[in-house]
């Protein structure tokens, strides 16, 4: 009931700054310095008047806020959806920021969006829409000022074509103003799959803290979109045992091991997990109770809540997707002992890549799929080191020693440039 209460009541920002303050307390930050950090440099409201298809002018809700510059240019998402808002954006800018921070990425944390329902507009209409947002924003972005890059309900389409509109009013091609572009456009490889890329390096990195082999580790996968798929898929290749799988529509269950590979060929077909032979049916919610080591969440947010966080059995929780533990199910975990790889730690593979690739634009130098995994595995390995001697260091939990670590190098930088008041 309080966790229904207080749900009903906190915005996503909100949220981000009970979590901001519980790791600011910790490191006794003064006062004025949690203001700088938490109040998002720019916010910008945007009103985009699109001619529609069938002639008439519509005008759409836009945002884009960048929320800290202190360690770089801002780099972030763009979502289309009618729940889009300023709080969600700011709430999202932020996180970014303090993800960028954890993994000692040289950028700062941004998010956009514009309030439409994309299922109900044209592919030309979405292309105005787009165009005219990134026109309006023209003396915002820039590789060197905020870096678009695709968010759920966005695309390889839509950031090529604000790659396109960008550099039409600066007169001069700029790939490294977006991410997650095609190959053709400047993209990189190892960009669709490195934030599941990225799960599979910290759940190495947990299985060797807790002396645990690859092949006695049981995983269950909760999502099967982006994330979870590759995430599930380079698990299964790398020798763990996956015996669950949800999505949206439910979850199937075998306790000696699901192919992911075949699943993979029949979710492609059948849009669902579910029918796939050789794997019990089992509902989503059940399915994030039985037993396992590796409890991978790749769905959405406040997925492990207080109704159900007595009930996991899992030894590591793996947080591939934004936010999917509610703090009242922190605490519950943290007295089971549930070891949790936080988000902003977890899926933060995807960030490093988008990183790796506006460095290649940037150098007109592209480099092959073992240099980005490489190097993506160097990143995401030393920051889990980092944060797990943080969190022994402090004697908290791995959330809130991600927290710390990247308010403190926030703070670092802000300190070292000076207040500018
Ligand atoms: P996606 O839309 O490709 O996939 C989401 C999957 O979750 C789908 O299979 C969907 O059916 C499933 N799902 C939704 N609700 C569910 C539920 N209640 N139970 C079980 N399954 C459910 O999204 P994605 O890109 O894979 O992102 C997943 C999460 O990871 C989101 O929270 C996203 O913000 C976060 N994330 C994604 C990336 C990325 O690179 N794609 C990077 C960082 C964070």
């Amino acid at each position: 009931m309080e966790e229904a209460e207080s749900k009903a009541t906190a915005t996503p920002f909100e949220c981000m700054v009970s979590r901001f303050n519980s790791a600011a307390r910790k490191l006794a930050l003064d006062e004025d310095l949690c203001q700088v950090l938490l109040t998002p440099d720019r916010e910008i409201g945007l009103a985009i008047p699109v001619q529609m298809d069938n002639g008439r002018v519509r005008v759409f809700q836009g945002y884009r806020v960048q929320h800290n510059l202190a360690r770089g240019p801002s780099h972030g998402g763009i979502r289309y959806a009618p729940d889009v808002t300023l709080d969600q954006s700011r709430a999202i800018a932020a996180w970014m920021t303090w993800k960028c921070a954890v993994v000692k990425i040289p950028f700062g944390g941004a998010q956009g969006g514009i309030v439409c329902d994309p299922k109900n507009l044209s592919t030309p209409e979405l292309e105005r829409i787009t165009r005219r947002y990134t026109a309006s924003l023209i003396d915002t972005l820039g590789p060197e000022r905020d870096v678009i890059g695709p968010d759920i309900t966005t695309d390889q389409r839509v950031v090529a074509w604000i790659m396109d509109t960008y550099s039409m009013h600066v007169r001069h091609t700029v790939t490294a103003v977006v991410t997650g572009k095609s190959l053709d456009l400047g993209g990189t490889v190892g960009w669709r799959e490195a934030t599941g890329r990225g799960c599979k390096i910290v759940c190495d990195q947990a299985l060797s803290r807790f002396r645990m082999k690859r092949e006695n580790t049981r995983v269950i996968v909760q999502g099967f979109g982006n994330v979870g798929s590759m995430a599930a898929r380079i698990l299964h290749e790398s020798g763990y045992l996956v015996v669950g799988v949800s999505d949206i529509t439910g979850g199937i269950y075998d306790p000696r091991g699901i192919n992911v590979t075949q699943l993979l060929a029949y979710a492609e077909e059948a849009e669902t997990v579910i029918g796939f032979p050789d794997a019990d049916a089992i509902t989503g919610p059940e399915l994030l109770e039985q037993p396992c080591e590796i409890l991978l969440l790749a769905a959405t947010e406040s997925q492990i809540t207080v109704h159900n966080a007595d009930k996991i059995k899992a030894r590591i929780i793996c947080e591939g997707a934004n936010d999917p533990t509610t703090p009242q199910a922190d605490e519950i975990l943290y007295d089971k002992r549930t070891f949790i790889i936080p988000d902003l730690l977890a899926h933060a593979g995807g960030l490093t890549v988008s990183y790796f690739e506006w460095v290649q634009d940037r150098q007109g130098y592209f480099w092959n799929l073992k240099t980005v995994n490489d190097r993506l595995e160097e990143i995401i390995g030393n920051s889990f080191d980092t944060v797990a001697s943080y969190a022994d260091c402090h004697g908290v939990d791995m959330r809130i020693a991600a927290y710390m670590l990247a308010i403190d190098r926030v703070a670092c930088a802000t300190r070292a440039r000076g207040i500018y008041a």
